[in-house]
């Protein structure tokens, strides 16, 4: 037996998708109980200038801690909640965690630390985004040159008018605006001109590259002197190594993020790390 397909052909009856189905039903379901409970926690993973080895800032990442005390990477939760729209209250609910993360940082005496948080396209395409935005730092008392949305390259390249507009509208209210998983994408140079980011964040893929076979020495090299002539800061994603690290730095590459610097971080465990390194405190 099968099910008549839309052209009148069978569809044989497979039991891998209604198993995939399922499966992704029932995690939708715990998904919208976990985004009411407030179950989705954040962590923090630091950002080091590469000229001095200060910590500049963090990026904010999102951990599902179900209550087995078990984790959910986003890579597992992030497309689904943004097919089923869960992500609106999910970026909103990451947005206040970094906002009173940034109080607690000036109340500890670090107000020149700021914080990445990736923003889905699902978010910046809705109209609300920048009242709702602007709304949240202003009742933490912030301003807003302290966060850095991070927009993958793929969504800030595509030819959409009103993200576009959101991202200009943003960038004139005070916004930093970091470009993600840069060289993955197609990048337009005149549209990359335009944006008028803050940041590059070179994707991770080329980091762990280096070294090794293909062009990735070339890529990397290219994606920083782009910085450097558009006067953006150019930050590698992804440093594991030494040799990595001081590739870069013979490079002028001068932001740096990854494994061989911290591991994303609970809160408290990253606001202990600023208190014993080297912070910038302009
Ligand atoms: P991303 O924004 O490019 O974040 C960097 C990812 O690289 C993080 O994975 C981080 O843990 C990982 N990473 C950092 N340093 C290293 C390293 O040295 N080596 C390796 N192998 N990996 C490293 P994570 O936390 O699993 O996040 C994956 C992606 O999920 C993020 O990529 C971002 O696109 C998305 N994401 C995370 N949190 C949020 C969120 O709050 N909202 C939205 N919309 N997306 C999020
Ligand atoms: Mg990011
Ligand atoms: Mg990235
Ligand atoms: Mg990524």
């Amino acid at each position: 037996a099968g099910l008549k397909g839309t052209s009148g052909q069978l569809i044989e009856y497979d039991p891998n998708v209604e198993e995939e189905t399922r499966r992704r039903f029932a995690l939708s379901q715990q998904l919208y109980k976990a985004v009411l409970n407030r179950e989705i926690t954040v962590v923090f993973q630091p950002q080091i200038d590469l000229t001095d080895n200060r910590i500049v800032g963090a990026e904010i990442l999102a951990r599902w801690t179900r209550p087995d005390g078990s984790t959910i990477f986003p890579a597992d939760f992030i497309p689904l909640a943004e097919a089923n729209g869960l992500i609106v209250p999910l970026g909103q609910q990451i947005l206040e965690q970094a906002c009173s993360a940034l109080r607690s940082m000036d109340e500890a005496g670090f107000p020149g630390i700021t914080l990445g948080v990736n923003v889905s396209p699902v978010q910046l395409g809705r109209k609300e985004f920048i009242d709702e935005l602007i709304a949240t730092i202003r009742r933490y008392g912030l301003s807003p040159d302290r966060l850095e949305l991070e927009i993958t390259e793929t969504v800030a390249m595509e030819e959409q008018q009103h993200a576009d507009d959101v991202l200009s509208i943003l960038r004139r209210k005070g916004f930093a605006i970091a470009i993600d998983d840069f060289g993955t994408g197609y990048s337009s140079l005149a549209k990359l001109r335009s944006l008028e980011a803050a940041t590059l964040k070179i994707d991770q893929s080329f980091i762990a590259g280096l070294g090794g076979a293909g062009q990735n020495e070339t890529i990397v090299e290219m994606i920083i002197r782009l910085g450097e002539r558009m006067n953006m800061r150019v930050l590698a994603e992804g440093v594991e190594t030494e040799q990595q690290a001081e590739w870069l730095q013979s490079r002028r590459c001068t932001l740096a993020q990854g494994f061989l610097y911290a591991r994303p971080e609970p809160f408290e465990q990253f606001l202990a790390r600023l208190r014993n390194s080297p912070v910038k405190t302009v």
